[in-house]
């Protein structure tokens, strides 16, 4: 069994040479470690090899984590604080603990969802970094704002006070072939400029997983989300992508 600094040292190297495959500086790519199912104590241990930002399915067991964590990593200097991101579906009863814990959301998809993320964001903390999700491989029980509608979508989320609409997050649905991975995140790459391109300052693209990183860099990617590759296989199978959402 590998260990988790093996894990988090091996996705680092396979983003270092997806980079430089692409001609892209690997800096932009960043490494979300999504430590969904596991225990508070293997996010402990990421963290002390420097990991910083974790990204969660559900609410409650986020929620956990941190009270838990806060308490052992919350007394040094800022950057040893912990980035919380929540990548998993948000259900409108959610929004208000979504909104006073979280520094990211990925999963915006509704204008009502981020309506209320925005109003329950509390005054004394920074807006809600959000991004649209896209469902881009066009799955009907998938998640995710049609890409057509994407654009007026984005345009309205940035006009809420309580958010930064950051950017596009999408899952394409699991398929071996490169090629296919590929044709989808460069549309989702393309919908990015697209909009970009319409006057929204736009930074962060999130796509990639364990299974299709490599791909998901060459096509853009500034936000590469990874759990199995760092931790190793979940034993529990209900928070994947392709289960509950
Ligand atoms: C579980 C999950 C991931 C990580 O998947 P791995 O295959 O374990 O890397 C990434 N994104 C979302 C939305 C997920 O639910």
């Amino acid at each position: 069994m590998t260990t988790i600094g093996e894990g988090l040292q091996a996705v680092r190297a396979r983003i270092v040479r997806a980079a430089q495959a692409a001609q892209r500086d690997p800096e932009a790519v960043r490494l979300l470690a999504v430590s969904k199912t596991q225990p508070a104590e293997r996010v402990l241990e990421a963290w002390r090899l420097g990991q910083r930002a974790f990204g969660e399915n559900y609410v409650q067991e986020a929620i956990d984590k941190m009270d838990r964590l806060t308490l052992l990593t919350g007394n040094g200097p800022a950057s040893d604080a912990i980035e919380w991101h929540l990548i998993g579906p948000l259900q409108s009863n959610k929004t208000r603990q979504a909104a006073e814990r979280f520094a990211w959301i990925h999963t915006v998809d509704r204008e009502k969802i981020a309506r209320r993320l925005s109003e329950q964001r509390p005054a004394g903390l920074p807006p809600l970094n959000i991004l649209l999700q896209v469902n881009i491989s066009g799955e009907a029980t998938k998640a995710g704002v049609a890409p057509d509608e994407a654009p007026a979508l984005a345009h309205a989320l940035a006009t809420l006070p309580g958010l930064r609409l950051r950017g596009l997050m999408a899952i394409p649905e699991p398929t071996p072939d490169t090629t296919t991975q590929r044709a989808r995140f460069a549309a989702v790459r393309i919908l990015f400029e697209t909009i970009a391109a319409s006057g929204l300052a736009l930074d962060t693209l999130s796509m990639g997983m364990s299974a299709d990183l490599d791909s998901a860099v060459a096509e853009g990617s500034t936000l590469v989300r990874i759990g199995t590759a760092i931790f190793g296989e979940r034993n529990q199978t209900q928070s994947d992508p392709g289960g509950l959402q």
